[in-house]
């Protein structure tokens, strides 16, 4: 039997999931549904990323200690994902300690690995909490971040560990180019671009902040790092895996990353890079799906387009809402989520079609075989009179 990893991206515990998350979770599940049944062994991981500066202010804005605020939105997303019928295996959250020590050890191995990869720079620019990510002036309009506009950018100063990205931009673009690696081809060719554009070196640690791991190694002056949270995020796909336990092998490589569009270059740049730096091989392949639209905006707390999850599995039930998803949302592309639209896909196809063709069929084994559907052929009911 043929192992298949799948995974979909860790979402931030600072609220509960809109219906973006549950496109991407939906989709990710009818692949796994889909690999079950053609008898591959499938482990189909989903979790949640909850370190990080977001994480941290959300907590405080709320009065509450960071992990009561994780642990509160953990619970609530899996009572979430249940209400949905995702089938997931695994539900992995970055505060657990095996996914905590997986990461120092994978640090670890880079610092062995690779030596020359870390290495400590000042450093200093615009901070975006919303990306968890430092911008560069393409990446900003009017102050703000292109993907935030409601964020107000942090301009921080500091001396960090920094990961050698630009070393690995020949090796990146080897495997990017492949038709296998990274899907779909608009994703590729805009990952291609950015390579062509020159990778920069990354932090990896940062200073004076606490909410995550503890960066393995102190800086010169003798300081205590916490790791940067995509350090921290990246990982949990191999950390899931049982990573450093040397059975992590019978599940990693994953044979699929699903994410969204917004984080591509993370999952197609930066975490084959770490991988590589640590001589472990790289995902198999990542699928980059869109965006659904609330009223033509992503819908995403952020971009305010959020329409509340429950209320949408609950208007006609978690299978109605499943179908909608996947008929209305190209898994390549944008979509528009709408009550109307819903409720006409609802009607149109599920009630009229494919309800009127469930209705016809019964009344007929009703009326023709005894209410019996018999083994057989399937051309014709035994016992029709
Ligand atoms: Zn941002």
């Amino acid at each position: 039997m043929a192992k298949y990893y799948l995974t979909t991206a860790i979402d931030y515990a600072t609220a509960d999931p809109h219906q973006g998350h549950a496109f991407e979770k939906i989709g990710a599940d009818a692949i796994a549904r889909y690999h079950r049944l053609k008898g591959d062994n499938v482990h189909f991981l989903i979790g949640m990323d909850e370190h990080g500066q977001k994480v941290a202010q959300t907590a405080a804005e709320r009065k509450v200690s960071p992990q009561e605020l994780v642990d509160a939105v953990a619970e609530s997303t899996e009572e979430i994902w249940g209400l949905l019928g995702i089938s997931y295996d695994q539900f992995i959250r970055t505060t657990d300690p095996a996914h905590k020590a997986g990461v120092r050890r994978l640090m670890e191995q880079i610092f062995d690995n690779s030596p020359d990869d870390f290495y400590e720079k000042a450093y200093e620019g615009w901070y975006c909490v919303g990306c968890e990510s430092f911008k560069n002036d393409n990446e900003i309009v009017d102050g703000k971040c292109i993907l935030h506009p409601t964020r107000v950018l942090e301009w921080v100063e500091e001396k960090n560990w920094f990961f050698r990205l630009s070393a690995y931009t020949d090796r990146i673009r080897k495997l990017v180019s492949t038709e296998e690696f990274l899907q779909p081809k608009s994703r590729r060719n805009e990952i291609l671009s950015l390579i062509d554009s020159g990778l920069e070196d990354v932090s990896a640690s940062r200073s004076r902040f606490s909410w995550g791991v503890p960066f393995p190694r102190k800086t010169s002056s003798g300081e205590e790092q916490t790791t940067y949270v995509w350090f921290d995020a990246l990982p949990n796909y191999l950390t899931a895996t049982g990573f450093p336990n040397p059975d992590y092998e019978q599940l990693w490589p994953a044979d699929l990353h699903i994410i969204g569009k917004d984080i591509t270059r993370f999952h197609a740049v930066l975490w084959p890079a770490m991988l590589m730096a640590a001589g472990i091989s790289v995902p198999k392949r990542i699928w980059v799906h869109g965006w659904v639209l609330v009223g033509g905006s992503r819908a995403s707390k952020s971009a305010g387009g959020n329409l509340d999850l429950r209320e949408s599995i609950a208007r006609y039930g978690p299978d109605a809402f499943r179908y909608f998803l996947l008929r209305e949302v190209p898994f390549d592309g944008d979509g528009n989520f709408s009550w109307e639209r819903f409720e006409e896909r609802y009607n149109a196809d599920l009630a009229n079609a494919l309800g009127n063709l469930a209705s016809r069929t019964i009344s007929m084994v009703e009326r023709y075989c005894d209410g019996v559907v018999r083994s057989g052929p399937k051309d014709f009911c035994s016992t029709r009179r």
